[in-house]
């Protein structure tokens, strides 16, 4: 019978958590698969699907669930010596060199795992006179996991998939989400690590065009991919930017945005129980993105963690990660972004909080704050496969 099985990652490092895990992993996967024919079932160590039509669907929504490290494609069989020996008879190698690597995992299996494997390669090799055991690049690999649930699996390959911890295990946050190529790779990397999302964008219409947020909508759905549903908190910007640039030094523009940006994330965070502040700034990257611009930026932010997950990567590396998730095409298509309408020629690149502060005494942040949450325009994202 043809099975998928399923690896489980890091989960075995939890300890008392596992069930919690395991059990959050499962909801995951049944909602991955939704309106696909299969049936799943939960062994030691391994999660096996069968009874399923379209095997590349399934595998291809797999790929995409966090939490599981990789699957095979497999044959089961009985794990007895002589149904597997019998598999083996009905092989064909086509004169090809080939390897057979036994794991056995149910120790009261009557034969060690070398012993076995030598016993099917003889019985492949009776069928097939010119066929050649190969151990370091054989053409053919046979991979044969003899498992505690009596049965025995064999496979070709190993696919690996996502990785990270199921989705939901570490909870809620909120990701800044811009049009760019960062903000979208910090979503993934903080949902891999077992984070749900919401997220939060900016924008400046009229000054930026509908076009501009229908990108970031695109991106969302990008996500949604592996996070089933992100809502997309809309916010205007544009008052406040308006503001500050006839209040303010222009240097000190990028600055206090990026604080009133964060002080409105902050509030939408906790009205809807987000527990973190998810951004894609990479230190050194622009002119808001060196320590002393992080420092400022974050003390108004009163008690949530700021999480910065491409803060230590090059852009190189960032771009990897979007092109992998297929954001990055989206991400250079050539809106305007609410940052660059009011763009001044020389930022602050060491802000001083005195001075900051300074500025924003020209400001009333709290009823702009307010009056922008007012405006707020929630956007449901669902995934639809
Ligand atoms: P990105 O590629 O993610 O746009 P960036 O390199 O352009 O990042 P900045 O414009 O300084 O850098 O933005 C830093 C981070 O601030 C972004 O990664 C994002 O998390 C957040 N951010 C910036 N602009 C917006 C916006 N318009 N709406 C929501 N979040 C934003
Ligand atoms: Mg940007």
């Amino acid at each position: 019978m043809k099975t998928i099985l399923l690896r489980m990652g890091e989960l075995f490092l939890k300890g008392e958590n596992r069930s919690f895990f395991e059990n959050t992993l499962v909801n995951n996967i049944k909602l991955k698969l939704s309106g696909l024919k299969y049936k799943l079932e939960k062994t030691r160590g391994r999660l096996l699907i069968t009874e399923f039509d379209d095997c590349d669907e399934l595998v291809c929504r797999l790929k995409k669930v966090f939490g599981l490290y990789s699957l095979s494609i497999a044959d089961e069989l009985l794990a007895e010596v002589d149904e597997i020996l019998n598999y083996f008879k009905k092989i064909d190698v086509y004169n090809k060199t080939f390897k057979i690597d036994v794991n056995r995992a149910d120790k009261t299996f009557p034969i060690n795992s070398m012993e076995m494997a030598a016993r099917i390669g003889e019985v492949v090799l009776k069928q097939n006179a010119k066929a050649r055991v190969e151990l370091y690049k054989p053409d053919l690999l046979f991979c044969v996991d003899i498992r505690s649930n009596g049965k025995a699996y064999v496979y070709h390959e190993v696919i690996k998939c996502q990785g990270g911890l199921p989705l939901s295990t570490s909870g809620k946050a909120l990701l800044l989400l811009s049009g760019g190529i960062d903000s979208p790779v910090a979503g993934y990397m903080m949902a891999k690590r077992g984070l749900r999302l919401e997220a939060i964008h900016f924008h400046s219409y009229p000054y930026t065009s509908p076009e501009a947020k229908q990108k970031v909508l695109t991106l969302a759905k990008k996500l949604s991919e592996y996070i089933d549903e992100i809502k997309v908190h809309c916010i205007s910007f544009t008052k406040i930017q308006e503001e500050i640039h006839s209040k303010c030094a222009p240097e000190f523009m990028i600055t206090l945005m990026r604080r009133i940006m964060m002080r409105i994330s902050e509030r939408v965070a906790k009205k809807n129980n987000l527990g973190a502040i998810i951004t894609g700034e990479s230190l050194g990257q622009v002119a808001s993105q060196t320590m002393q611009s992080m420092t400022v930026t974050e003390q108004v932010v009163m008690d949530l963690p700021i999480f910065r997950p491409c803060v230590g990567l090059d852009k190189e590396d960032i771009i990897k990660i979007a092109k992998d998730i297929d954001t990055f095409e989206t991400s250079i298509l050539p809106y305007e972004d609410c940052c660059t309408v009011f763009l001044p020629k020389n930022p602050i690149i060491k802000p001083k909080i005195s001075k900051v502060l300074n500025q924003e005494k020209m400001l009333d942040i709290e009823s702009l704050v307010n009056e922008a949450l007012e405006g707020e325009e929630i956007i449901s994202i669902v995934n639809e496969n």
